[in-house]
């Protein structure tokens, strides 16, 4: 019998062993025949899988409600495994403008290979109706969205999917499985940037994907074709991330409710967009189908212009400027000027993003310490303090 690379030590180690082996010695032919036939959950190379990485697998599953899941070197690998695993010439893709940036730039890719897409605004989501085709094949959502925190009704763009027999797929980042499970609201996959919350300290790339266990066999299949299987260092990592996932999600949606509740009443403040406030325009969707609040993303524009949004972000002190999301730490960036520089100048304006909104993602910080920050650094917007850097 061949000992299991987890538990090579009689006892179960407290932490998920970091198993780096490239290639495993095969103990027999007979225990080779056993993997090659799925009747053991073996290892034989690294690109087929790692136990490392298998126990995340198991974890994200679980939080997700899903039979298995597949994980992989970034949140755009895990978005493209999906584009590839199911989408061939001929078919369409309805994809939603306000998607994270870099689909656009992979969007490209899959019309170069005969694949038709439609971009939807988020805001037209009520209608998706009218833009399926009979080869509508997968509709592609994140809700919220990113960078400007609309809602999608899932269920709802279930229906309208069933009707043409097209898949579901629904990007959770940004809500993360702690507020929201969209298999349980209709969808068919979900997808992750690990990177964000769910690793939650800005030290490793991942991504993601759940669902049923023939969707993991098929998408098993892709990653062991392209070699998107990530390292067994980032799914350690990811694997200690996981262990306190819940309590920041918890802090995060906390701190963001009361920022948002600060930001609501501000005059230099307008376009505020926190799915927990109950202004927002689909707050009702988000109540029914998020949980133990909304998660810690919002957006929002600065003053009149870019200058008054650039002198904001550099007035703050406890919030950093940089991109990604669902850290420890508080991040604040300018949308317009980052995550959707991938997107021609006039399309990154389309659905709403101004040149001097940001989007904000709460860390684990108390909230008035934030609330603290942001009031300072709109001082100096209303007193038109040159931006530092
Ligand atoms: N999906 C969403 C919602 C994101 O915000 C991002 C990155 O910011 C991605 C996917 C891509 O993730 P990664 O940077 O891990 O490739």
């Amino acid at each position: 019998m061949a000992p299991d690379p987890l538990t090579p030590y009689g006892n179960r180690p407290m932490v998920t062993p970091i198993v780096n082996a490239v290639n495993y010695e095969y103990l027999s032919f007979e225990v080779l025949r056993q993997i090659t036939d799925g009747e053991i959950d073996g290892y034989t190379y690294h690109r087929d899988d790692n136990p490392t990485v298998r126990e995340v697998e198991r974890k994200i599953a679980a939080l997700e409600g899903a039979e298995d899941c597949v994980v992989c070197t970034s949140g755009m690998a895990a978005c493209t495994m999906v584009y590839l695993t199911y989408l061939k010439a001929g078919d369409h893709l309805l994809i939603f403008h306000d998607t994270y940036g870099a689909n656009y730039k992979v969007s490209l890719i899959l019309e170069r290979m005969g694949v038709e897409i439609t971009w939807v605004d988020a805001d037209d989501a009520v209608r998706i109706g009218e833009h399926l085709r009979s080869n509508t094949r997968m509709i592609f959502l994140e809700t919220p969205t990113n960078p400007l925190c609309k809602v999608i009704d899932v269920a709802a763009v279930r229906k309208a999917a069933s009707a043409v027999g097209a898949m579901v797929v629904v990007d959770n980042t940004f809500a993360t499985p702690y507020h929201q499970n969209p298999l349980a609201l209709g969808a068919d996959l979900v997808v992750h940037s690990a990177t964000k919350a769910l690793g939650g300290h800005n030290d490793l790339m991942a991504g993601a994907i759940a669902g049923s266990k023939e969707d993991y066999n098929r998408l098993w299949f892709t990653r062991q074709a392209i070699g998107t299987t990530l390292d067994a260092y980032s799914a350690f990592l990811l694997d200690r991330g996981l262990k306190t996932f819940e309590l920041r999600a918890e802090a995060m949606a906390r701190a963001a409710q009361a920022v948002a509740e600060f930001l609501a009443g501000q005059p230099k403040i307008s376009g505020l967009s926190y799915p927990g406030l109950e202004g927002h325009a689909n707050h009702a969707v988000a109540a029914r189908q998020m949980r133990r609040g909304f998660g810690g993303m919002l957006a929002f524009d600065v003053g009149e212009d870019e200058e008054d949004a650039k002198r904001f972000v550099a007035a703050l002190q406890n919030i950093y400027h940089a991109v990604s999301l669902g850290a420890t730490e508080s991040l604040i960036c300018i949308p317009y000027l980052t995550t959707m520089l991938y997107l021609p100048p006039e399309r990154r304006t389309t659905f709403g993003v101004r040149k001097n909104t940001v989007r904000l993602s709460i860390g684990i910080d108390p909230p008035e310490r934030l609330v603290k920050d942001i009031r300072q650094a709109l001082a100096c917007v209303a007193q038109g303090v040159k931006a530092g850097g």
